[in-house]
């Protein structure tokens, strides 16, 4: 898993700090949505073994699956940045876990799964409020 890979020393002082806030399960902002989408109603599968890449959030019947992205270890295009310090090899890092992202949708979309990525940054009800559009577009008949 991404999260708990072992890092080459030396790191930088900013890097040293981010690593050691970089929870190992459940993140702030995945919490923050779980509980959001619960008190909507929304009733889902967290981490299911089941399923190619073990989506934070999966909801099962409508077959949506949900990732919180954090923007440094998935590149968010407006908060994913680089260290410096051996640079080289968290580019290589960062890049498999990238394309790792991208196998893993692929994997899920195979299965009929649609795959909705939430970056840690976005707001918690617009994040909701994307993922139970998604939801109710799945679970709602055609011509409906
Ligand atoms: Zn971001």
């Amino acid at each position: 898993m991404v999260r708990t890979s072992t890092v080459p020393e030396p790191l930088d002082a900013a890097t040293s700090v981010r690593m050691s806030r970089q929870p190992r399960s459940s993140t702030k902002p995945e919490l923050a949505l779980r509980r959001e989408l619960h008190r909507r109603g929304l009733r889902f599968r967290v981490n299911h073994p089941g399923l190619p890449g073990r989506p934070d959030l999966a909801f099962t019947r409508a077959k949506v699956a949900v990732f919180v992205d954090g923007c440094f270890w998935h590149r968010c295009p407006q908060h994913g940045t680089m260290p410096r310090n051996n640079r080289d090899w968290w580019q290589a890092k960062l890049d498999r876990n990238v394309a790792r992202d991208r196998a893993k949708d692929a994997a899920l979309a195979e299965r009929g799964w649609v795959v909705l990525h939430v970056w840690e940054h976005e707001a918690t009800d617009a994040a909701a409020d994307r993922v139970q559009a998604e939801w109710r577009r799945r679970v709602t008949p055609i011509g409906r």
